[in-house]
């Protein structure tokens, strides 16, 4: 929930197009933003990243991802690694890559730009939608605003408000790029950590993730409109050497088809591996053998980690 107006707090709102029968129809739905979600990930990245003795620069240790954007805001919680950075910026962004990547995991996985005369960037190791009412589910959704009052002594000085609640089924899409965490992607491929700490990296980025999804503890107005929710179901496609991405859940289909999809993906590319593991409380993967099908979304990502440290290079 984002847009306040006057007194009224309200959702965020997105046009989408949903397929019909006979053509299209557009909806404007409440939505969460790939923002807000992406924040959620990088803090609990920051925190997991922290507590596990791995680097995490000044600014993200306090949540605030400026991400080295704007040196001026960094001042107050500059390390000496960071002088050195100030020094490096504008002639020799390949520098900037490595000296940023080893001080701080959240930039190494999160991404991050400085935009000199010469820019360093870092493309985002994850990537996520926007989490959007299910095409199955858009005609179920409600939206209603709520009274409240902040009552006061003075009847004059009570202050009426509006919180705009609501119910959906969400759907949402996140991809995580294991392979690049740790090494330099932005001019050349080198490895920037060891194997053993880069393996610990990619560890807490899919922890980081398994904790955002099991507690679903992101968004915004958590304090008091904590939702009431539940994970109904959740896919992980693990794939190498190329990235496959599963279907979109707008259906309960959508096991179905990742499965179809990823059997003929890997018989088109020679050497494509894709191991698929999932949750499930809504019958979306019964009788699909290809999937390994797990109580809790811990396990499932307990699984896919197993299944990354016997694999991994
Ligand atoms: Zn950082």
């Amino acid at each position: 929930m984002v847009e306040s107006i006057g007194n009224v707090a309200r959702h965020r709102r997105v046009p989408i197009v949903v397929p019909r029968e006979n053509g299209y129809t557009l909806i404007y739905a409440p939505a969460v933003s790939g923002e807000s979600l992406a924040n959620a990930y990088q803090r609990w990245l920051a925190d997991l990243a922290e507590s596990k003795n791995l680097p995490v620069c000044g600014c993200c240790r306090q949540h605030l991802f400026i991400k080295h954007g704007d040196l001026e805001a960094i001042k107050l919680v500059k390390s000496p690694w960071e002088d050195e950075l100030i020094e490096k910026r504008v002639k020799n962004p390949a520098e900037v890559e490595k000296l940023i990547v080893k001080n701080c995991v959240v930039e190494d996985v999160g991404g991050f730009l400085l935009p000199e005369e010469i820019p360093a960037k870092r493309t985002s190791k994850f990537r996520v939608s926007f989490m959007v009412p299910a095409y199955d589910a858009i005609e179920q959704l409600a939206l209603e605003s709520q009274f409240h009052v902040r009552y006061a002594p003075d009847p004059s000085l009570h202050k009426i408000y509006y919180v705009e609640v609501g119910s959906a089924l969400y759907v949402f899409q996140m991809g995580l790029e294991l392979d690049e965490i740790g090494r330099s992607t932005m001019l050349s491929r080198e490895e920037i950590v060891g194997r053993e700490e880069r393996i610990k990296r990619i560890e807490v980025a899919v922890e980081a993730l398994s904790h955002m999804l099991e507690n679903r503890i992101f968004g915004a107005r958590l304090a008091r409109t904590n939702p009431v929710s539940e994970v109904r179901s959740l896919l992980v496609a693990v794939s190498k050497p190329l990235p496959f991405q599963a279907s979109p859940p707008h259906t309960r289909h959508y096991m179905k088809d990742t499965v179809e999809r990823a059997r003929d993906f890997a018989g088109l590319i020679s050497g494509e591996e894709i191991k698929l593991w999932a949750y499930d409380s809504e019958g979306a993967c019964e009788g699909l053998e290809e999937i390994s099908r797990y109580n809790t979304i811990s396990k499932v990502f307990s699984e896919v980690l197993n299944y990354f440290r016997q694999n991994v290079e």
